[in-house]
């Protein structure tokens, strides 16, 4: 009885797993931080262009679980894109 137990709570996790990865709709790469791989040190504030793919199209900055950004990369985007949100570069709303 107890083995029958355990193999049905098994099933039931990865159907979970499933689901929870076709509901992700957001931008889901390879989990590395392209940052890191390219050994850049500082992120520019007016490279929209870059900035851009860790934006929604809300507005709101993608989280690291996301973008699979590293903790410091993820904080020095977070601070490019309040930056350039200043100046008028990137929106603070999506349209
Ligand atoms: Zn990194």
């Amino acid at each position: 009885m107890r083995v029958q137990t355990k193999t049905k709570t098994k099933t039931k996790t990865k159907a979970m797993m499933r689901n929870r990865k076709q509901d992700a709709h957001l931008i889901i790469r390879k989990k590395f931080c392209r940052f890191c791989v390219d050994k850049l040190r500082t992120i520019d504030y007016k490279d929209i262009k870059k900035l851009e793919a860790f934006i929604s199209d809300r507005g709101k900055i993608v989280s690291a679980r996301f973008s699979g950004n590293c903790a410091k990369h993820q904080r020095r985007i977070a601070e490019a894109v309040k930056k350039a949100r200043f100046l008028a570069l990137l929106p603070y709303t999506g349209a």
